[in-house]
């Protein structure tokens, strides 16, 4: 029996999984994936804190026929899961499939039409945390490779998924371990497919092939502190991190480039703390955030910051940040296969993109093309988070033809 995407989704909306808690998330996923035979490595990470982090990787292999009658391989079909172990010969193309279990806070419950976690479905939709950020995708991914494998038994490669509890918070412990796990027992596929919901209005929209960089820093002045009156005796710092400020922004710090936007250049925060009007503040501080595209890496982004203060004469302390350095796919076959299968279900060709924020496709790309596709991103994180049913269904059926194509069998 195939798995229903819409009544998985269900289940694991019925989690309250707020990050980082699992709430028994991912024994949802685990379930289903042991019943199709999947090995599962339960990946837990952070325990040395207070909030240890529920990770899990699972890994299905299986070989063709052909394979099969090779003096080589002699284990039986039924036997699927032959790269149980490490360092298992590789049989086939590897397709990994990334996501997260848990969700953002709900916000006022009373604001719900219906509780966040009873994920019920009224008219056309499924209502509930998580529903399309991004449990909605982890059950149609699900429910794609039941399709797959009752439809061909034959096939002949790995499909994993590595699956984190920690994307929507710190994401210390998260896909970045999860990532050096899999690096380090030699389950690094070819390709991976991030199931973040990629969709500003409706399905087949955009497939996601890279994202900005985040970079984040900590402006500090220091000064004298005075009497408004008698500014010659202070040193006033306001004054100078407004001129330093002012530099920074009236930097173009490039025109974009073929993939990606310009980078954009955000003071996020002033902060003086003084309430009185008649003293010059002795210290002043300021937050930055820029998202740069991949004209830049961290360092050299940081690099240019600081020359850009230094021009000014002032003297300031900066420390800097990279929350992610950006990642562009460049890999066409990957690209194409999973704008045609779009394409194939949807019947409109996706706009390859690299917008929004920065996802954990980032910690993947370093080691294998990744690209991104998912439901639509129009209600994440807000109140009344929701999915429409029919998207449920669009999306297995696009991660099915998906498998399809990259496994190479079918019509
Ligand atoms: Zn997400």
């Amino acid at each position: 029996m195939a798995i229903d995407p819409v009544l998985l989704t269900q289940e694991l909306v019925r989690c309250p999984s707020v990050t980082p808690v699992d709430a028994g998330a991912q024994a949802v996923m685990t379930a289903a994936l042991e019943q199709m035979n999947f090995t599962v490595h339960r990946l837990i990470f952070g325990t040395e804190t207070p909030n240890p982090v529920h990770n899990f990787f699972a890994h299905l292999s299986r070989q063709g026929s052909t394979v099969l009658n090779s003096a080589a391989h002699s284990s039986p079909l039924a036997d699927s899961s032959i790269n149980g172990e490490e360092g298992a010969a590789k049989i086939g193309p590897r397709l990994c499939f990334m996501g997260h279990t848990d969700v953002v806070p709900t916000g006022r419950l009373s604001d719900w039409t219906t509780p966040p976690f009873d994920a019920a479905i009224e008219g056309d939709r499924l209502i509930g945390r998580g529903s399309a950020d991004m449990k909605g995708a982890n059950a149609a991914f699900v429910a794609a490779v039941s399709r797959f494998l009752l439809r061909y038994p034959d096939w002949n490669g790995t499909i994993s998924l590595a699956i984190t509890g920690d994307e929507e918070g710190v994401a210390a412990h998260g896909t970045v371990k999860i990532v050096e796990w899999m690096r380090d027992h030699d389950h690094i596929p070819d390709a991976a497919l991030v199931g973040e919901p990629s969709n500003p209005q409706f399905m087949g929209q955009i497939v996601r092939v890279g994202r900005r960089g985040s970079w984040c820093g900590k402006l500090i002045v220091e000064g004298k502190q005075g009497h408004s009156a008698y500014p010659e005796l202070a040193d006033n710092p306001a004054h100078k991190i407004v001129t330093l400020l002012h530099q920074l922004l009236q930097q173009k710090f490039d025109n974009g480039t073929e993939f990606f936007k310009p980078s954009d250049v955000v003071v996020t925060s002033i902060d003086i703390g003084n309430e009185a009007t008649n003293v010059i503040p002795a210290r002043a501080q300021a937050l930055i955030n820029i998202r740069f595209n991949d004209h830049w890496t961290g360092p050299s982004l940081e690099q240019h910051v600081r020359s850009i203060f230094d021009e000014t004469k002032i003297p300031y302390e900066l420390y800097g940040w990279c929350n992610a350095e950006s990642f562009m796919t460049n890999d066409a076959m990957w690209r194409k296969l999973v704008a045609d299968a779009v394409q194939e279900v949807s019947q409109i060709r996706p706009v390859f993109d690299t917008g929004g924020g920065t996802s954990d496709a980032r910690f993947i790309a370093p080691y294998c093309p990744v690209v991104e596709y998912g439901l639509i991103n129009a209600t994440i994180h807000q109140i009344n988070e929701c999915v429409f049913l029919n998207d449920l269904e669009t999306l297995t059926q696009t991660y099915f033809v998906i498998l399809k194509k990259f496994f190479s069998v079918g019509d």
